[in-house]
């Protein structure tokens, strides 16, 4: 993979598509019931970008957010409903792998919250899971 080529997204009826000048980091699949949810999955799939290298390349007017009460929320396209990234305060911070186009060049790192995963799921072996959320990184 060309390294210099951006990292691209969209939604699913096509009306939204972004880009991304850098790396994803911490690709992680969550498991735990407000994810399920959020996600209408058997867990998140999901990596966060760095802010400043996230650019919206078209329908950014058809974006619709859900934000919690700690300023974490989600946002859609208002027309297919595809879930596109996260945001804090208004503000990028990752993206829905499932939207994310071709080859990111990443491989999921770890399961969390597999402590409350669904009943029906059986996750893969040959990737951490962690019974809650990932362990602290030392620094
Ligand atoms: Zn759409
Ligand atoms: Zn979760």
């Amino acid at each position: 993979m060309n390294k210099s080529e951006p990292i691209t997204g969209e939604c699913f009826c096509g009306n939204i598509t972004y880009q991304i000048a850098g790396s994803l980091q911490d690709p992680r699949s969550c498991h735990c019931s407000r994810c399920r949810k959020a996600f209408s999955s058997q867990a998140s799939a999901y990596a966060l970008v760095n802010p400043n290298e996230f650019t919206w390349l078209s329908g950014e007017h058809l974006l619709t957010s859900y934000v919690g009460k700690d300023g974490f929320g989600l946002q859609f396209c208002k027309i297919c409903g595809s879930t596109l990234c996260g945001i804090h305060k208004g503000i990028v911070h990752g993206i829905t792998l499932g939207c994310v186009n071709g080859n990111p060049d990443i491989e999921l790192g770890m399961h969390i919250y597999v402590g409350s995963k669904a009943s029906w799921e059986t996750i893969p072996d040959g990737i951490p899971q962690y019974e809650e959320g990932p362990p602290k990184q030392p620094q």
